[in-house]
């Protein structure tokens, strides 16, 4: 497309959004046309802020007519690459779309236009006496619209589910601009395909999601949170299987070891360790005490794990000061990482029984990998889900530390088809693996998706490169 052509595109988008709403400051849009891993290229031809659905529409008609392809954009907290604008696309924000529509008290519903913040939707369930479940450190600027494109997983997955498990309705625009509306908020609706579910977890390549209908719960009672000091990582699977066994509701299982754990010490804010001895993993475990259950749920359980012997120290939080402060060693992970060096992120995922055997396989790949690469583990353990975090020297040549942490990961990776693993529990494919799909998808899976794909969006102007070519 020429110069010329742009700016007829550009200004038919200002006439479909109004001239504020389109941004084309090319420092702006290195920002508006990348998520959180910042290694992509990034060149969008412009960022456009859609206050409606109707607008929406509008937008993707004109695209969809003009083969101009467009990169759905969220709160971009995103860690696969999915909202990145690299060739000359239109960044499609639902920023301004943010509106918390309806709270059903009776019916256990939330409904809210995309763009709202996951922490908003937990702030208004909140305020109406109830829970939204979903949760992850990037709640304060991941909207519900990006969560939904890449199912997010998140910390309490353990007990509730999924993003995927939180939604009951959806309108989404497909790449033509038609609106397809199943916002229903049916607990049971038998009627021919579940549509939805093909949204949710599509990155952003079959349509824009626009609205949805969330289900809350109850507020959780008595939640208790401790972390532990282990010495082995079995013995964390062993913990996992006494609080199975002694029927406590789990509502988090989160691991971490030592190294992560320094390295959040060094760069969070007020970080400090709740040990007087250091100990090479931790376990953030978090209860909630069931109706009926005597009060000290979590007293009784940590005597049990410390009979058995596979846990050294324990501290239990007994205020929300100290819970927030051990939810913190947890949560602050990410951002210590990324002040730590430079970063490149896995996010696989095992059969839970299984994780014994593949961390053996990983602590051989450890050793034999280059010496200035830091391998920092963490994760939903409790999901079977484990962040591999390569972490290399702010002074190394950033180049050159993707490249030798590349060469490792794809050594972990092909350790994953023997225990039918998966390259993404959570974060999604994206630009960055979607090279390591074939270690998760067989070709007919593919095949399949890729089918789906052309019969939705036969022009390919959604969010073109992400999952696959
Ligand atoms: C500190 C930190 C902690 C994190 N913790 C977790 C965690 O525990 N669990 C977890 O699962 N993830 C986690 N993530 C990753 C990230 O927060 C999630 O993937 C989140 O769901 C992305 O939402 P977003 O709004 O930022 O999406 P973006 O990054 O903006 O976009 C992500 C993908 O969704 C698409 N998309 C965005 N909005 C829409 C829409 N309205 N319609 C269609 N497609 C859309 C984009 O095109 C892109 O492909 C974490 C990230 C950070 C930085």
């Amino acid at each position: 497309m020429s110069k010329h052509d742009y700016s007829d595109v550009l200004s038919a988008l200002r006439k479909l959004v109004g001239d504020q709403h389109v941004v084309t400051d090319p420092s702006e849009l290195q920002v508006l046309g990348c998520d959180w891993t910042k290694i992509f290229t990034v060149d969008p031809l412009a960022a456009v802020f859609p206050a409606t659905t109707g607008e929406v529409s509008a937008v993707l008609k004109f695209c969809h007519k003009n083969h101009i392809c467009v990169v759905p954009s969220g709160g971009r907290t995103g860690l696969a690459g999915g909202a990145v604008a690299g060739n000359k696309e239109i960044v499609l924000s639902l920023k301004r779309m943010a509106k918390i529509e309806a709270v059903d008290c009776v019916g256990l519903t939330i409904q809210c236009e995309a763009g709202a913040t996951t922490q908003a939707v937990q702030e208004a369930a909140l305020a109406a006496g109830l829970f939204f479940a979903l949760d992850l450190a990037a709640k304060g600027s991941s909207h519900i619209g990006g969560n939904i494109a890449t199912n997010a997983g998140g910390l309490k997955l353990i007990r509730y589910g999924g993003m995927r498990e939180q939604v009951m309705g959806l309108e989404v625009v497909l790449p033509d601009g038609t609106i397809l509306d199943m916002n229903y908020r049916l607990r049971k609706n038998n009627t021919g395909y579940d549509l939805k579910q093909l949204f949710i977890g599509s990155e952003g390549t079959l349509g824009v999601v626009t609205r949805a209908t969330l289900r809350l719960m109850p507020k959780p009672r008595n939640v208790q949170v401790a972390c532990l000091g282990v010495n082995s990582f079995t013995d964390i699977l062993g913990i996992l299987t006494r609080c199975n066994q002694e029927g406590v509701a789990i509502t988090a299982f989160e691991f971490f070891t030592d190294i992560a754990h320094g390295i959040v010490l060094k760069h969070a804010q007020g970080a400090r360790t709740p040990f007087q001895e250091r100990m090479p993993f931790y376990v953030i475990l978090e209860v909630e005490e069931g109706p009926g259950q005597a009060s000290g749920v979590m007293e009784s359980l940590l005597e049990k794990i410390f009979a058995e012997g596979i846990c050294v120290d324990a501290v239990i939080a007994q205020n929300s000061t100290q819970f927030k402060e051990l939810w913190s060693l947890r949560e602050n992970i990410t951002e210590s990482l990324s002040a730590h060096g430079h970063v490149r992120k896995n996010d696989i995922s095992l059969p839970i029984d299984q994780l014994d055997s593949f961390i053996a396989e990983l602590e051989a790949e450890i050793v034999r990998s280059p010496k200035d690469i830091e391998i920092v583990l963490f994760g939903h353990i409790g999901d079977g889900n484990l962040h591999i975090n390569y972490v290399g020297p702010n002074s190394s040549d950033k180049k050159d530390f993707q490249l030798k942490s590349r060469q490792v990961e794809e050594r972990i990776f092909a350790l994953l088809p023997k225990y039918k693993g998966s390259v993404s529990a959570e974060h999604g494919i994206g630009l960055l693996k979607k090279k390591d799909l074939k270690f998760s998808r067989s070709e007919v899976e593919i095949k399949f998706m890729r089918a789906l794909k052309n019969m939705v969006d036969p022009d390919g102007i959604m969010n073109p490169g992400k999952i696959f070519e």
